[in-house]
């Protein structure tokens, strides 16, 4: 679990650093604010990929027997948001979009969303977030046949370093048989 209190101290000791009064008017309650906002931000750091598998396994019988590369189920444009494990920087206005090939079940379409919200809320890099949302959602729905894309801005890009603020980053995690048939790829533009 995280833990609040020390989060509390070390931002007050980062203040210090700064060489701010964490005492002034303006900064007394910032390190128990920010220990709240860390808590919900980096909540997903309190489970494992398995864990919030099981968490949003709600899947539904397709009624259909085959698995053919016919029928995708695609949901595009998540919004999500993480932070940069380098920086510990804001990574903003990112989508993930999910497409799978249902092995006789579905999961929720609401569901995709709450996986990808939860694992974004960790300490990470864009390219694990897509695989971590693959394996959440290979384990739901036992599949093996998953793409996942990704595309964000980095604050630690746009406003530090280089400063390019309107670059993107854009990162796929390709499964099965979105790795092989050029056709699957379509559903991903
Ligand atoms: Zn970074």
């Amino acid at each position: 679990m995280i833990d609040t209190k020390a989060i509390e101290e070390h931002i007050r000791g980062i203040l210090v650093a700064l060489g701010d009064d964490p005492d002034r008017e303006g900064l007394k309650d910032t390190p128990a604010r920010v220990a709240a906002m860390y808590e919900e931000v980096f909540a997903g750091m309190n489970y494992t990929n398995h864990e919030i598998a099981q968490m949003f396994d709600k899947c539904f019988e397709e009624g259909f027997e085959s698995n053919d590369s016919g029928r995708v189920v695609v949901v595009k444009d998540i919004d999500i948001f993480s932070y940069c494990e380098h920086h510990m920087a804001l990574m903003y206005d990112m989508k993930a979009s999910v497409a799978y090939i249902p092995k006789g079940k579905v999961i929720g379409l609401s569901k995709i969303a709450r996986v990808c919200d939860m694992v974004a809320k960790r300490l990470q890099l864009q390219e694990k977030i897509g695989s971590d949302i693959a394996d959440v959602i290979s384990e739901i729905t036992g599949t093996e046949d998953i793409a996942v894309t990704i595309e964000g801005c980095h604050s630690c890009v746009s406003a530090r370093g280089i400063k390019k603020e309107n670059a993107k980053t854009f990162t796929a995690e390709l499964r099965g048989r979105f790795r092989t048939d050029p056709a699957l790829q379509l559903y991903l533009k």
